[in-house]
């Protein structure tokens, strides 16, 4: 039996005007996504896209592709019958049980798009919910408060008949909202960060910092790694890999020791600046959350904005660890994440950070240091790793 996937648009179909360039994306990014699992016909009509396959092709993974594409709030799968009522209840029988195996309750909604079709709406529900209740006999209908709606859809070319409907991964499109620059560590915040920009339309590139040899080659590879999952999501992704050994070593030559910390994290944000300019990104993304270390405490996180222009949009910033957890396991980043390897905020790490750092002391320790010479030797010595989207 055919089957298709009947993706459902949500907030893009809001946008008026311009839904088309949201829909239009969205058509794009389904058709490089699905191009690695065969060959699919990918159209759209009143906010839903339906994905249809043209080759063989494993309909689980497709499935579990479609999970992860932004914009769908909803999937259905359908089985597509040939538009004649008697192959409709036929194909009903034997599609749909799987789907009700587990409930109680169903009713079934049809919608005649072909206005050709010699049954009208009521009519196609009324002889489907028969054929339903003859392969399920242990359900019974209940209009107003069904556990599961049996759709029946009779469209140009073919009827289309679902059970239920799957979450999508809501938000917009990716791209649809300019690029962002996310400072992604080997942690469990970032990755997150991450994703939920991206989720909102934010196509992301990331900057990871590193201190070889106080930070190993491994620990690179992991932060890799964790950009790769994060483009299952996001898109392919460009990771630019600066080195901050130098500023470090200057730092722990020249500056007080409980300043450490809010200077290099200053420094990173200016890099990330100058690096986010140069490549179209409109604004930095951190994985910080008010209060979780010491440079994340309020006075700490004013003190690392002052060094930049742009917007930093922080998506954890109110968020409890184990809420970051629970998302860094959805995407799959959690055990990633986990492996201990040494992040270069965690080398030279001052015994005792300031907490409430007072900006004008944290300029007179910068001025220690040339640092705009510093900043600008980290961007030209950078080097920069292309993640193609894992789909
Ligand atoms: P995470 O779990 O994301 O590493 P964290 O709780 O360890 O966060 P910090 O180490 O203070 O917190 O870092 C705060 C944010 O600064 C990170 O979420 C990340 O955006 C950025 N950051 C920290 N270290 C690096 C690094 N080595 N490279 C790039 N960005 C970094
Ligand atoms: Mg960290």
């Amino acid at each position: 039996m055919k089957e298709i996937f009947l993706c459902k648009c949500g907030e893009i179909v809001l946008k008026g005007a311009n839904h088309s360039f949201f829909e239009n994306a969205l058509i794009k990014e389904l058709k490089f996504r699905l191009r690695s699992y065969g060959s699919f016909k990918v159209s759209h009509s009143q906010s839903t896209v339906y994905v249809e396959p043209t080759s063989e092709v494993d309909l689980d993974a497709v499935f579990d592709a479609l999970t992860r594409v932004f914009g769908i709030v909803t999937i259905e799968r359908a089985a597509v019958a040939e538009k004649d009522i008697d192959k409709i209840k036929e194909t009903i029988r034997e599609y749909i049980p799987r789907f009700l195996a587990d409930k109680k309750t169903f009713k079934v909604e049809a919608k005649r798009a072909d206005k050709r079709f010699p049954l009208k709406s009521p009519e196609i529900a009324a002889e489907s919910g028969g054929a339903v209740l003859s392969a399920c006999p242990f359900l019974r209908v209940n209009v107003k408060a069904p556990e599961v709606v049996v759709r029946v859809e009779v469209r140009e070319t073919a009827a289309y008949i679902s059970a239920g409907s799957f979450k999508g991964a809501g938000g917009m499109p990716v791209g649809t909202n300019g690029k962002g620059l996310l400072l992604l560590s080997g942690g469990i915040d970032s990755p997150v960060a991450g994703y939920m920009m991206a989720k909102r339309g934010v196509k992301i590139d990331a900057v990871h910092f590193e201190s070889f040899p106080y930070t190993s080659e491994r620990a690179k590879e992991k932060v890799l790694e964790l950009a790769k999952l994060v483009t299952r999501y996001s898109g392919s992704m460009l990771v630019h890999v600066v080195s901050l050994t130098k500023i470090q070593e200057e730092l722990v030559k020249n500056c007080d020791e409980e300043y450490f910390t809010l200077l290099l994290r200053r420094y990173m944000m200016a890099i990330a600046e100058k690096i986010a300019e140069k490549n179209d990104c409109l604004a930095l993304i951190t994985g910080e959350s008010v209060g979780q270390v010491a440079s994340q405490t309020m006075q700490a996180i004013a003190v690392t904005n002052a060094t930049v222009n742009m917007p930093v949009f922080r998506p954890c910033i109110g968020m409890d660890k184990e809420e970051i957890v629970q998302i860094a396991r959805k995407i799959d980043t959690f055990e990633t994440s986990i492996q201990p390897y040494e992040d270069c905020c965690t080398v030279f790490t001052p015994r005792h950070p300031k907490t409430k750092p007072e900006l004008p002391k944290v300029i007179e320790q910068e001025k220690k240091l040339d640092f705009d010479a510093l900043v600008a030797e980290a961007v030209e010595t950078k080097t920069e790793v292309y993640i193609p989207a894992d789909v």
